[in-house]
């Protein structure tokens, strides 16, 4: 079921797509900018290199998408007026990233892995450039970007246009404020790595509801904010 880069890239393209997004953990976002790639969850395992759990690795290894890096047509958190489960650093990325050879193929879900049981391939997965042209909506959450054959790890390059990062508005123990230490990590880790894109403080909708739901579990709050874990 995967399709030449090139099919998805131009079909994203008329459908108004004009970014990608990858979330992820503030541990997680700090390899990925050292490294100067997004990696596949197996990736980072297989490298030892720090990483937050995540609800969907039981469904990603059942499924052999382990060692797939996945990206989303839009800014899932701003969409849904929700926190992304994902994590609270946004990587955004300029659609061109996958209008290159190097990516390889690439594969689209119809329905998020964590659905896929009792399903054929036809129905996880987009067959082709005419069905993206019908079916693909831009903003579908289900509908992921899955490259599946840049052996676990894609390099972004000059791709990374800027970082968003959730603001929890709260305070480690210690008094130190969390944002802050999230924003140090990340700079330094850019640092390391010559990188230097804007980190934006997340604006939310009116309505949002992250806030809450970074305040109601201390122990998702550290694990998705603390650069250490
Ligand atoms: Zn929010």
């Amino acid at each position: 079921m995967d399709i030449p880069s090139q099919h998805v890239f131009s079909a994203l393209s008329d459908k108004g797509v004009t970014e990608l997004h990858h979330a992820n953990s503030v541990a997680t976002a700090c390899q990925f900018l050292r490294s100067k790639a997004l990696m596949s969850r197996g990736t980072v395992e297989r490298l030892g290199l720090t990483q937050t759990a995540q609800a969907s690795d039981e469904a990603d290894r059942r499924y052999s998408i382990w060692f797939d890096v996945f990206v989303d047509s839009v800014d899932i958190h701003a969409r849904a007026s929700r926190a992304n489960a994902y994590g609270p650093v946004l990587f955004v990325f300029d659609l061109t990233l996958i209008d290159r050879n190097k990516t390889g193929r690439i594969w689209v879900t119809k329905e998020n892995p964590t659905k896929w049981s009792g399903k054929s391939d036809e129905e996880r997965w987009f067959r082709d450039k005419d069905e993206l042209a019908r079916d693909f909506v831009r903003g579908q959450f289900d509908q992921m970007i899955v490259l599946r054959h840049c052996g676990g790890s894609l390099p972004f390059g000059r791709h990374l246009k800027k970082i968003v990062l959730d603001d929890p508005k709260l305070k480690t123990d210690e008094g130190v404020d969390i944002y802050s230490m999230a924003v140090g990590a990340l700079r330094l880790a850019m640092q390391d790595a010559n990188i230097d894109v804007p980190i934006e403080r997340r604006q939310c909708n009116a309505n949002c509801r992250c806030e809450a739901y970074w305040e109601s579990d201390d122990d998702r709050l550290f694990k998705m904010f603390d650069p250490k874990i």
